[in-house]
């Protein structure tokens, strides 16, 4: 396969895979294992734009479930966010990787509001920009974040990292003979309610052609590896 020239790429990660092996929180040692992956891509050349999650600390959904309002619930989640943006920053800046924090929630003593010429400046600089606080609103998930901004942000692609390597046709953790696809269309993702990102996120990828690519972060050297187009990976595009 020849390599895909991406210039800008979005990397979304889910929070939970900075809680490493821990059942809960941040696990400084695994944020930096990461943060060394996201260096070693962006010494490739690469621009990055980068969206954590916030799931290992805090999920509006779950709030709901035990009976919380909903969208106090997702403000609780979006700082949760925030958290896990610094936590990274942290550790790119420790590698000496310049970085910036971009928040949809404005908190100017910790990071920049989202400014989209500022970031283009930033990574322009060679700075990775970290957008915390996903879109800004309750009711989204930082799936629609990542998409907004590799929208926004004119983004080759949105790479995925995740603890899967790849979209199956079924639950790969329930159904041995589970199929990884190597590409798949947007809209038969929706259809099937396939398990990549929510449904919001792939649509907005659909309607400006950007493709997705999942693949697991918790494989050592995967990242760099899968934007050179190699590894195990699924890509979502137009078929
Ligand atoms: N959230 C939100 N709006 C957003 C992004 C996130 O309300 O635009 C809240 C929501 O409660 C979500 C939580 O923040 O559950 C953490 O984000 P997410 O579940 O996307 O994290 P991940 O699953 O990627 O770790």
């Amino acid at each position: 396969m020849s390599a895909p020239a991406y210039k800008r790429v979005l990397l979304k990660l889910s929070g939970e895979v900075l809680m490493g092996n821990q059942q809960f929180g941040i696990d400084p040692e695994f944020v930096g294992e990461l943060a060394k992956e996201v260096k070693e891509a962006k010494d490739t050349g690469l621009e990055i734009c980068l969206v954590i999650g916030g799931g290992n600390i805090f999920r509006g959904m779950a709030g709901a479930a035990k009976g919380m309002d909903r969208a106090q619930a997702d403000y609780m989640g979006m700082l949760a966010t925030v958290m896990n943006a610094l936590a990274m920053q942290n550790a790119l800046e420790q590698l000496g990787v310049p970085t910036r924090v971009q928040s949809a929630i404005e908190m100017d003593k910790v990071c920049e509001p989202v400014i989209r010429r500022r970031a283009e400046r930033h990574l322009e600089k060679g700075r990775v920009v970290i957008f915390a606080a996903g879109v800004g609103a309750p009711y989204f998930t930082t799936d629609s974040g990542a998409a907004l901004r590799a929208a926004e942000m004119q983004c080759d692609a949105l790479f995925k990292g995740t603890s899967v390597d790849g979209v199956y046709d079924s639950d790969p953790k329930t159904n041995s003979s589970a199929k990884r696809y190597e590409t798949v269309d947007y809209d038969t993702v929706l259809a099937d309610n396939l398990k990549v990102m929510d449904a919001s996120a792939v649509a907005l990828c659909r309607d400006n052609a950007i493709p997705i690519v999942v693949f697991s972060i918790r494989e050592q050297g995967n990242l760099a590896k899968v934007l050179r187009g190699e590894g195990t990976q699924t890509i979502v595009r137009k078929g």
